[in-house]
């Protein structure tokens, strides 16, 4: 059987679905979910669209916190997130910049990596950071991105190319643009189903 590639979303962690946090969020005391997340997830998901999770960890790599206790963190975070499991999986990099990965945003190498795993048509594809890293790693691989005002977002926009993105307040407005962009995608979803 050759299912035809759907389109899913992928989304950064800090600073779209919670609040960043400069020194990395180490702990659940500083884990702050914004008011809209659940919803917004709830939407995709009641939408078709898959989502994945594409979060840079690289406090890990820097040897900060082991892997295990940020992973650990990551899954409860998503458990109160995501109550509807809308995300289908998380991709996170632990590795330091000087490692050179190709997980590490601004490399698209996990986009590519979900893309494979579950058969995601990355042209009709949408990202939602709050970096201009995130927005570099749609672009490269192929993805439509939007970058939201919350998190860094204000920041980095001031430093960002323009129209190298999509500006919006925050992954609320985010999930209506792309819901807004894929009027087709139902029809196209219960052929697959
Ligand atoms: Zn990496």
């Amino acid at each position: 059987m050759n299912e035809t590639p759907r389109p899913g979303v992928f989304l950064d962690r800090d600073g779209v679905l919670i609040e960043n946090v400069s020194t990395y969020v180490r702990r659940w005391d500083e884990v702050e979910i914004y008011p809209y997340s659940v919803e917004s997830l709830r939407r995709l998901k009641e939408a078709g669209l898959p989502v994945f999770v594409i979060t840079n960890q690289s406090i890990v790599g820097r040897g900060g916190i082991d892997f295990a206790t940020i992973d650990s963190l990551h899954q409860k975070i998503m458990e109160a997130v995501d109550p509807h499991h809308a995300v289908v999986k998380s991709y996170l990099c632990p590795h330091a910049p000087e490692e050179n990965c190709d997980c590490r945003k601004p490399q698209p190498g996990s986009l590519f990596r979900a893309a494979k795993e579950f058969n995601i048509d990355l042209d009709r594809s949408f990202m939602v950071g709050d970096a201009v890293s995130d927005v570099l790693a749609a672009r490269a691989a192929g993805v439509k991105p939007l970058i939201v005002k919350s998190g860094r977002g204000l920041a980095q926009i001031q430093k960002m190319e323009l129209g190298l993105a999509e500006v919006t307040e925050n992954l609320e407005t985010a999930v209506s643009l792309i819901l807004a962009q894929l009027p087709h995608l139902k029809n196209g979803l219960d052929e697959l189903a």
